[in-house]
Parts: structure tokens; sequence; C-alpha cells
């Protein structure tokens, strides 16, 4: 089976070295009694004034007070839904979404609604008159490389999309795993770093180390306005107390060996190249069939079929010649699940550049069962 379903970091491609190294560094530097003791829930100081240091010096004034750690960015979701919602307000979701926002959304009994989008980000029209017909308490977007689409945020609708949870008093879940992961093209500040920029504290930037440092760790962060981490503080208290202190200290150690750069680029190198083998393959087996984004980053493929032919059906014959991958349908609100019906992703992320030609193929000989 070669699988283009999973959304994993190839382990090849991780420091795996450098992240043994770091914790032994941190197993004989650390002092024994507070090494397996409880910790603050607000996270390791020493991680929170790296992050702040390093991925948000854009903001003058931030601090290690302004960042929360938490485990995974999946803990920041779930915090940052909670805080930033009032009961009786909804969420806007793009469709399609990453689906275990949806399923913490469901859990929660918080009410969705979703607007389109198109190869710019979501789309603002539908956020207005849904901000105008209803109580809005937050927008939840993946802007840079987005689970499942691959798309990047344009500039301009970042800078709309702040300018309209101004006029209309909503929030900005801006849900960033991939941003790091950008293997060509020219990088575009976070709407996080752009709201600041314009005086704007609507934006909840919920990150995490899982995609370019180790996802087993759990360790994401979140930064938004002071009162609502405090929210997110009291809340992750009565959730699991603090992310493991192991975990933190390993991140931390490996960020201060200074290798991460190094990795980072190396890894990049590695997706780029799958990512083109994948790409090539579908070109040259499937032009015509199945039409795909080339994404500047992240792990995914967006794929459409051509025929109307239902990605779900193809995929159990996908199964049958030893491919998988994740129909379209599965990222979208229960109600609009037929809009994604002949879309797919294609992750190009758990596999080799040689499996990609042979992947295709399998993806070629199901489609020709279809007939
Ligand atoms: N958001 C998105 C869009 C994701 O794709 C993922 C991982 N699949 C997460 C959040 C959660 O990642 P983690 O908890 O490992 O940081």
């Amino acid at each position: 089976m070669i699988s283009l379903a999973g959304g994993m970091p190839n382990s090849d491609l991780m420091d795996i070295e450098g992240l043994d190294a770091a914790c032994r560094t941190w197993l004989s530097d650390s002092p024994a009694k507070s090494r397996y003791q409880y910790s603050l829930t607000e996270g390791e100081p020493s991680l929170r004034q790296m992050i702040s240091d390093r991925f948000l010096s854009y903001d003058q004034g931030v601090d290690i007070d302004d960042v929360l750690i938490t485990t995974g960015s999946q803990q920041g979701l779930e915090l940052a839904f909670h805080v930033a919602v009032a009961p009786g307000e909804k969420v806007i979701v793009e469709r399609p979404t990453y689906l275990a926002a949806l399923q913490i959304l469901d859990i929660a009994g918080i009410e969705m609604a979703s607007a389109g989008g198109d190869e710019d980000g979501i789309a603002l029209d539908e956020v207005e008159d849904l901000a105008r017909s209803s109580k809005v308490g937050a927008v939840y977007v993946v802007p840079d490389f987005a689970n499942p689409t691959g798309r990047v945020m344009a500039l301009e609708r970042r800078r709309a999309l702040i300018e309209l949870s101004e006029k209309y008093g909503f929030y900005i879940i801006e849900d960033n795993p991939y941003g790091k992961l950008r293997f060509s093209g020219q990088e575009l500040p976070t709407i996080h770093q752009l709201a600041r920029s314009m005086g704007s504290h609507n934006c909840i930037h919920v990150a995490s180390f899982s995609k370019f440092i180790s996802p087993g760790l759990r360790v994401g962060w979140v930064t938004a306005e002071p009162s609502l981490l405090r929210d997110m503080v009291i809340m992750k208290q009565s959730k699991d107390l603090h992310t493991s202190t192991m975990s933190q200290n390993i991140v931390s150690h490996y960020l201060a060996s200074g290798r991460l750069e190094a990795n980072l680029d190396k890894a990049m190198q590695g997706y780029r190249q799958r990512m083109h083998a994948l790409a090539d393959a579908l070109n040259s087996e499937l032009a015509g069939s199945i039409s795909f984004t080339r994404p500047e980053g992240g792990m995914f493929l967006w794929g459409t079929l051509e025929q109307d032919v239902e990605a779900s059906t193809l995929l159990q014959l996908a199964l049958e010649e030893g491919v998988a991958f994740v129909p379209g349908a599965e990222f979208y609100p229960a109600e609009a699940r037929y809009e994604g019906a002949n879309q797919m992703r294609l992750s190009y992320s758990g596999i080799t550049p040689e499996q990609a030609g042979p992947a295709v193929m399998r993806l070629k000989s199901a489609l020709r069962k279809l007939g």
C-alpha cells in the first residue's frame, strides 16, 4: 500500500539525531529535583522566551506573558474556540477545512456556519453576509498551506479579513501549523503579524512544532490578547495542568542547539522533491482525468476529478490497487459534503519521491476500472 492519505511529517526528514542530543543535554543540564516535577500551566519560561524572540519578534511589545504553550496546536484550537465564542455566537469556517477543527466545534456544541473559498482564501463577501445577519464570535482559517487544499491566503484577503473583524467585532482564529513549511515562493506575514501592524488585537494565533520539529512531542503555542490568554490558561489548567515538561524541554534545547535552520532547509528540499514527483507523475499519466494544485509548501495536493466520478467510489478501487488518499467530502461540514464529492486530498509528505510514479499508476488503474 502506498499512502497518500496521511498528513504526517516524514520521519526521514526529521532531525532525530538532533532531538536525541537535545534530550540528553536536558537530562544532564536540568536540576534533578525539578526535572520530573509539576510545572507552570503557561509553559516553560525558557521555551516561551524563545518563541517570543524567534517567532513573534515582529510585535514590539511581545514578551513571554503573551505566549501560552499548548499540547499541540490541536489543544490550542480547542482553547481558542472556547474563549473566543460566547453562547449564542457562531464560528465561520471555510469550505473545505481541517476536519479535526470541525470535530472540536461539533463536540463543544458550538454552532458553525461556512463560507466558500477560492485560490486566494475564504470568500469574504460570504463572511460579511453571515456577520451581518447573525452573531459571529470567530472566523477560523488555515491561511498557510491549508489542510486539505494546500492553499495560501492572499495578502490583500488577510488585510480585508482583519478589517471585517474590526467592523463586526469577531475574532480571527489563525491556525498555522504549516507556515514554516514553505519550499518555494515568497513568505507572507501571518494574519497575527498583519493585525498587530494594523493595531488590531482580534487575531488568536495558534501554531505548533509538530510539522517542523516533531509531532510526537505534542508541543504547540498560542498568542492572543492578554485577557483571552488568561482565560485560556484557566481552561488549560482544567484540561491537563500543563504540557509535558520533558517535551517542552526537548523542544527548547533543540532550538538552542542551532540545528533547526539547517534541518528545515533539508526537509524543505525533501518535501519540494516529493511534491514535484507526485505532481509530475499526475501530469504525465492523469492529465485530463484529475486537475490538481502545485503548492508552494505544506504537505497536500488538492485534486479534482474531471469525470463525473465520486472520489469515495474511486477510493475503494484505489485501495484494491494499493494506493490510498482522502476523499474531499471528508473536509466539508455535513450539509455541504456533496461539494467535495469529486475532490481528493493527496499527501506527498509520507512517500519517497520514487513511490510517486507507482502511486499514480495505481490510481490510473483504479480510474480505468471505473470506465
Ligand atoms: N491544524 C491543522 C490544520 C492540522 O493539519 C493539524 C494536524 N493535522 C493540527 C492543527 C494539529 O496539529 P498538532 O496538534 O500536532 O500541532
